[in-house]
C-alpha cells in the first residue's frame, strides 16, 4: 500500500501504512504538523488506498472507487472545515451533529469511511463535546482525521482519543522543484520557497504580482539611511494600507510581513557567511548590522505574529509588539 501524491513525509507515510497493512489502524487520529504540509493530502491518500478495489497494490488511480475519490465524489469521505473566507471561523455543532449521525449507517462502498476534520483547533466547545463520543468509539470501519498545527489547539479530551501522526515542515528545496515542476520560473520559485515557512499550501498561495510589488516597496525602504528596525513609523507604513475599509485585508497585511520575514531571513543568510543565497542586494543588509541570533529570533517573531494576525489578533496590536520585541 502507497500514499500516493505525498511530497517529503516519508515517517508518517511509514507510520500510516505499516499500521494500515498490519490491520492495526485507530478510531481516530490526530494528524500535526504546518498548514500546507501535506496532512490532509496523506488523509485523502490513506483513503484511496483503504478502499481501493485492487488489493495487490493499492491505490490503483483507476477503478471506481479510486476515480469517485479522486474526484472529490466518494460518497465514504466526509470533510468537515472551517468556513475558508473568515479568519476565526468556527466549525458549527450542527454540522459535527450531522456527521455523527451519518455514521450510524455502514460505508456505502462496503469499505472505510474517512471524516477529515480540517483545522480541528475550530471546533468549538459544542462541536468539540459533540464528537468525543464518536470519537472514542466510531462504528465498525469509520475512521477519523484531526488536523491540527499544534495539539494545543484542541481539548486534551480529544488529543487523548487520537493517535498522534507528526508531519514535519517541507524542506525548502523540495517545495522549490515542485513549484519548478508545476511551471514556475526558478527564481520565483525559489523566492516562493524561501517565504513558505515549509508549507507547500503556502507557497502556492503567494501572489506572484503583489510579491514583486511588495518587494520593491521593500527594497525602497531599506534603502533608507538607519536601522529599519528602529524606526516607529515602519509599524504605520504596514498597517496604513490596510486600514480605512470596512474591514482590515488580514492576508494582505500577512503577504506584506512575509517581506519583513524575507528581509531578516536574508540578514541571517548573510551574518552566517552565505550572502549568495538571499533575495535582497548585500549592501541593503549589510546596513541592517543584525547579527545570526537576532535575524533569526526575528524571523520567529514574525511568523508568530502572522500567525496571531490569520487568528484573532488584533493587527495594529501584533505589530506593535513584534516592532517593539524587533527592537530589544
Ligand atoms: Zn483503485
Amino acid at each position: 500500500m502507497r500514499l500516493e501524491g505525498l511530497l517529503g513525509q516519508k515517517r508518517a507515510a511509514a507510520q500510516l501504512t505499516a499500521e494500515a497493512a498490519s490491520g492495526r489502524l485507530a478510531h481516530a487520529y490526530l494528524f500535526v504538523g504546518p498548514q500546507g504540509c501535506g496532512r490532509g493530502t496523506a488523509a485523502l491518500a490513506l483513503f484511496r488506498a483503504l478502499n481501493c478495489e485492487r488489493r495487490d497494490d493499492p491505490p490503483c488511480g483507476v477503478c471506481a472507487s479510486c476515480r469517485r475519490a479522486l474526484a472529490g465524489q466518494h460518497e465514504d469521505l466526509l470533510i468537515l472545515a472551517p468556513p475558508h473566507d473568515q479568519a476565526s471561523a468556527q466549525i458549527k455543532v450542527e454540522e459535527v451533529r450531522e456527521m455523527v449521525r451519518s455514521l450510524s449507517f455502514a460505508p456505502f462502498g462496503g469499505g472505510w469511511r474517512l471524516v477529515l476534520i480540517r483545522q480541528a483547533g475550530q471546533l468549538n466547545p459544542s462541536s468539540a463535546n459533540a464528537l468525543l463520543k464518536t470519537l472514542e468509539e466510531p462504528p465498525p470501519r469509520n475512521l477519523l482525521v484531526l488536523t491540527v498545527q499544534d495539539p494545543a489547539e484542541v481539548l486534551p479530551t480529544l488529543v487523548s482519543r487520537c493517535r498522534r501522526v507528526n508531519f514535519k515542515p517541507l524542506d525548502e528545496g523540495l517545495i522549490a522543484s515542485e513549484l519548478e515542476r508545476r511551471g514556475l520560473a526558478p527564481e520565483a520559485a525559489r523566492l516562493k520557497a524561501a517565504l513558505s515557512g515549509g508549507s507547500l499550501g503556502r507557497a502556492l498561495e503567494l501572489d506572484q504580482e503583489l510579491l514583486a510589488a511588495n518587494l520593491r516597496t521593500w527594497r525602497e525602504r531599506l534603502a533608507q539611511p538607519g536601522d529599519p528596525l528602529a524606526d516607529w513609523s515602519l509599524a504605520e507604513e504596514l498597517v496604513a494600507p490596510f486600514r480605512g475599509g470596512e474591514r482590515l485585508d488580514r492576508q494582505g497585511l500577512v503577504e506584506l510581513l512575509d517581506l519583513l520575514a524575507l528581509y531578516l531571513r536574508d540578514c541571517a543568510v548573510a551574518a552566517a557567511g552565505r550572502p549568495s543565497a538571499a533575495f535582497l542586494p548585500p549592501e541593503l543588509l549589510a546596513g541592517a548590522g543584525l547579527d545570526l541570533e537576532r535575524a533569526s529570533r526575528g524571523f520567529d517573531l514574525v511568523r508568530q505574529a502572522q500567525s496571531q494576525i490569520l487568528g484573532n489578533a488584533a493587527p495594529e496590536l501584533a505589530i506593535t509588539v513584534l516592532l517593539g520585541r524587533l527592537r530589544a
